[in-house]
């Protein structure tokens, strides 16, 4: 009887074993699977184009950027600094607010750096990293820790664009592009036979180019003009600054809500204490939808969390003074951009779709684009050739940065509105694993590790797991109540 049992339990053993490998096994491969576009070559810029050895004429530059938000100072700064002579237009006039959340991420952090903007924020006291931080799931799980203990450095940090977009674009004139503020660029004309951009304004200037780069944010004005931008954006989220006496005393969290899912809200800290209120609404599903929602009930969702929601209207507070909501586009995952780039033409930033659909942040892979960008200009310039095939180069390694996690985001996005169960589980998780499971999804959901990597075993088994308990328990004991 007793090797009867020890030989059934060695075989459970065994076929226990043989699963959980096969289950490691096929996660791994559906990994690499999807990883595919990291593995795959980029293409070269082409050798020995027609403007190759040849100064532009003096009322010439190499490279017209519109727009001076971080994907067009990015561009411009890293442009100039590898010798290429760069205009910088843009439409309003610095310091110019924009409807941002001010979470800025790791990989723009470490840009700003290389820039030299992230002294001057700190100088200047315009910089708060967010050292405590989580989240708060749909049945009201949260957890709220600090990744900066597992990371070494704060996976986020805040700052007003008001700041961050002046001291980016006042950084790349100091590199020595020539930024013009007061430019509304209405449109821009190619002459084939010359290979040259004519880039006109509103009021009635024009500059002529090489190479013409599209960095005016969401709308993708002069993209859709030209042809390579085909539809509106389908996102949208809204921003409140809060002000006065409030109770948060954290610097970073999100909300996911129920019934704006894959939506969420969040709150980020700046230095002076001010909050930012964002709610994000992410396109999913039927047309026109963000999930179970629309454009149009933003307003309502806004106000309720503000108001009703137990965890952020608690974090606010009663005594806290809100600015009215205020609100602008997403353009997520390429959207209505198939291509970003032409014959002496690219199109960085959220022009080009370049913001993350799962998240709807953006700045971070503006600032990379960007990056990209320029450093495909230096190589185009060095060679004379701005044709069609080189710019696609800088397409390839925009995709190879961050793109390629497109596809992959879009589809976290439709798991989470259809399941926010995974949210509960991740922060079920977060709660027995402490700052170790934070600092994870920090780096999955800040861009410094590729999405993909949910589906590595030391992530995607322990979820599937607290998946199963939550699941389990809320068979059992029911749905438990969102409370503080
Ligand atoms: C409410 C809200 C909250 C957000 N929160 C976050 C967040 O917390 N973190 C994050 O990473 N991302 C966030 N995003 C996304 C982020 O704002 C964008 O991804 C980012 O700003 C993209 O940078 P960009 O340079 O491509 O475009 P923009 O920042 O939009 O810059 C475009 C620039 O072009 C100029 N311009 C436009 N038209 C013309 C013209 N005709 N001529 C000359 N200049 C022109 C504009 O004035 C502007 O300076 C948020 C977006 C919204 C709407």
């Amino acid at each position: 009887m007793l090797s009867f049992v020890v030989l059934a339990g060695q075989l459970l053993l065994l076929i226990g074993g043989a699963v959980f490998g096969s289950l490691v096994l096929l996660l791994l491969l559906v990994k690499w699977w999807l990883e595919r576009p990291l593995r795959q070559p980029i293409g070269r810029v082409r050798a020995g184009g027609p403007f190759k050895g040849q100064a532009p004429d003096d009322d010439t530059y190499e490279v017209c950027i519109v727009g001076a938000g971080p994907a067009g100072s990015s561009c411009a700064y890293f442009s100039v600094k590898g010798g290429v002579k760069t205009l910088l237009l843009e439409r309003k006039t610095f310091p110019r607010d924009k409807y941002c959340g001010d979470g800025v991420c790791t990989p723009a952090i470490n840009i700003l750096e290389e820039m030299g903007v992230m002294k001057t924020l700190k100088e200047n006291n315009e910089v708060k990293f967010a050292d405590a931080g989580g989240l708060v799931s749909p049945a009201g799980l949260s957890y709220i820790g600090a990744s900066v203990e597992k990371l070494g450095n704060a996976a986020a940090c805040a700052v007003k664009r008001l700041h961050l977009d002046m001291r980016m674009a006042f950084a790349a004139r100091d590199a020595g592009a020539s930024l013009l503020e007061e430019q509304d660029v209405i449109g821009a004309e190619f002459d084939d036979s010359r290979g040259i951009w004519t880039v006109k304004t509103e009021a009635g200037a024009s500059y002529k180019a090489r190479l013409l780069v599209c960095a005016d944010g969401a709308p993708s004005r002069l993209a859709t003009k030209l042809g390579y931008c085909t539809e509106a954006p389908k996102g949208i989220s809204s921003r409140a600054f809060i002000s006065g006496k409030h109770n948060t005393n954290f610097d970073g969290v999100c909300f996911y809500l129920k019934g704006a899912l894959p939506g969420y809200c969040a709150i980020f800290r700046h230095p002076n204490d001010e909050l930012n209120f964002c709610y994000y609404l992410i396109p999913c599903g039927k047309e026109g939808m963000c999930g179970d929602v629309s454009e149009k009930d933003l307003p309502r969702l806004h106000n309720y969390a503000i108001k009703e929601d137990p965890f952020v209207s608690a974090a606010i507070g009663k005594q806290a003074k809100i600015e009215p909501m205020k609100a602008a586009a997403l353009r997520l995952a390429r959207q209505g951009v198939s291509k970003s780039y032409g014959p002496q033409l690219l199109i960085v930033g959220d022009a080009a779709g370049q913001c993350d659909p799962l998240t709807g942040e953006g700045i971070h892979t503006a600032m990379i684009g960007g990056k990209q960008a320029a450093l495909t200009i230096i190589e185009m310039s060095r060679e004379g050739d701005y044709s069609e095939e080189s710019c696609k180069v800088y397409e390839d390694r925009w995709l190879k940065e961050f793109g390629h996690d497109f596809p992959i985001s879009v589809m976290g996005s439709w798991l989470l509105w259809k399941c926010p169960m995974l949210i509960d589980a991740t922060a079920a998780e977060m709660q027995r694993q402490g700052d170790k499971m934070l600092a994870l999804w920090a780096e999955l959901m800040t861009c410094m590790k590729p999405k993909t990597y949910f589906l590595h075993p030391s992530i995607a088994l322990p979820l599937g797991v607290a998946v199963v308990r939550r699941y389990l328990s809320t068979l059992i004991f029911g749905e438990a109540k969102r409370q503080l």
